[in-house]
């Protein structure tokens, strides 16, 4: 097992680097005054995509890109700390073409697309012309469990007909939105088992009976591509855009989330990496009682914590996206696990990380004027986003219990037994 970076993936990462320090922090506060000034997307962000796809920084995250589309074609390992290096300014994603959701719907196109959904969606999104959402999540049952969703499909004829209503449907508010891709309950599902009872569906944004009903605000963090509130009623779609077999939804949800994940919990790792280095030089800078803060034996406490669980956390990802990259070499239950384990660590990771980092700010690092405030929200709304903390620990433990019952007895030996120490063996040649 070696989670070394190709000769590749260091000089893309040096490249990506450069560039985010030439080209992106310059214009960092002029990003956030747009938002502010609802001027979204800025102006200046098809400039920097130009010139980033220029310098070959272009969907750097797809393994199994063909050779007529357009990026580099690093296996997730490779890809790892280049998400890395992008968590650290929440929106040099979009610059790079390596933004949620969008780079997991092209993985999703990609896998199950037919040719003309090629052409009409996927080409698009892998020239970074367009964006979409995946429309999974409704107000009205459990989400985390897929199999409660009610938005139905039917069959009409030539069309399919959908409707429900949808919530927290990320980048749906993005001006360049074009494309939903919806998770629906089958209409004719009653009988199939309910792990076959779900389809997706390709809706164009501007079909007739969709309806973005608002922008949901996240612990008051108003995201401008939007985690929104979709109504679908009544929306008419030719049935060649159903995406993938019909009920065979919900698995191709599950594929979906994999290497989408390794991507956020990289990216969380490295707003993880700043805010400690932040917190580390303020303490150096900032003196209390007589004494730089970073001599106060409890601050000390907290950079060495997080220092120390930022990389647990680092080689737990890396290992799952090398365990990814094994493909069908590795056991795809221990896969799932994996990804489920390193969720739930990215995720806890960066609110205790970023936390420890506010308190070492004092006042400042709840104020908008350093990025903490808004890496902590994100580390929330991340123990949710792409199902809770208790539904990837349920999976963890069930693989956990799966190779414990496989093996059930094995480790006896292990205890000790009055008869075994009245009678201890003697060892024989
Ligand atoms: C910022 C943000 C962005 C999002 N983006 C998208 C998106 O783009 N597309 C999309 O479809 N959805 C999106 N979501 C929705 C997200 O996927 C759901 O919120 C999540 O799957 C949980 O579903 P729920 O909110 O319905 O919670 P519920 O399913 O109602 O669960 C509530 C709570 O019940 C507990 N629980 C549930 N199951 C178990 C279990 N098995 N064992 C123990 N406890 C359990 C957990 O504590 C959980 O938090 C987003 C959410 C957020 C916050």
């Amino acid at each position: 097992m070696d989670f070394a970076p190709s000769p590749l993936a260091l000089q893309l990462r040096e490249r990506l680097l450069a560039f985010m320090d030439r080209y992106l922090l310059p214009y960092n506060a002029a990003w956030h005054a747009a938002v502010v000034a609802g001027d979204y997307p800025p102006p200046f962000l098809e400039d920097l995509k130009t010139l980033a796809r220029e310098d070959g920084l272009w969907n750097l995250f797809l393994p199994t890109l063909r050779d007529d589309e357009p990026g580099t074609r690093l296996c997730n390992l490779d890809y790892a700390p280049l998400a890395e290096a992008m968590g650290r300014l929440p929106w040099a994603a979009e610059v790079f073409n390596c933004h949620a959701p969008d780079t997991g719907n092209i993985e999703l196109l990609h896998r199950f697309a037919t040719p003309p959904q090629r052409t009409a969606w996927l080409a698009p999104l892998l020239e970074g012309r367009m964006r979409s959402a995946f429309a999974m999540s409704e107000p009205d049952v459990a989400s985390s469990d897929p199999t409660n969703l009610q938005t139905t499909v039917r069959r009409e004829g030539d069309h399919l007909v959908l409707s429900g209503r949808k919530w927290f449907i990320t980048g749906a508010a993005h001006p360049h939105c074009r494309l939903l891709i919806v998770l629906c309950r089958n209409a004719d599902a009653d009988g199939a088992d309910s792990h076959h009872r779900h389809s997706m569906v390709l809706v164009p944004v501007d079909t007739l009976g969709v309806q973005i009903v608002r922008n949901i605000s996240v612990l008051h963090h108003h995201a401008p591509e939007g985690h929104c509130e979709i109504l679908l009623q009544g929306v008419r779609v030719p049935a060649d855009h159903l995406l993938g077999d019909w009920g065979a939804g919900f698995a191709m949800a599950q594929a979906r989330l994999g290497p989408g994940r390794v991507h956020h919990c990289m990216r969380t790792i490295g707003q993880c990496e700043l805010a400690l280095r932040l917190a580390t030089e303020r303490a150096l800078e900032r003196t209390a009682f007589g004494k730089p803060l970073a001599e106060q034996a409890n601050v000390q406490e907290w950079l060495a914590e997080s220092r120390i669980e930022i990389d647990q956390a680092r080689l737990l990802v890396l290992h799952a996206a090398w365990l990814l990259d094994q493909g069908d070499a590795a056991d795809a239950r221990t896969v799932r696990a994996q990804v489920a384990a390193i969720k739930v660590v990215a995720a806890r990771l960066q609110q205790r990380v970023v936390d420890r980092a506010m308190q070492v700010f004092g006042a400042m690092g709840l104020s908008p004027d350093t990025p903490l405030a808004a890496f902590w929200t994100w580390g929330r709304a991340l123990r949710l986003m792409d199902g809770p903390d208790e539904v990837h620990l349920r999976t963890v433990a069930r693989h956990e219990l799966a190779q414990a019952r496989a093996g059930l007895g094995d480790s006896a030996a292990y205890f000790t037994t009055p008869e075994q120490l009245r009678a201890p063996p003697h060892l024989s040649a």
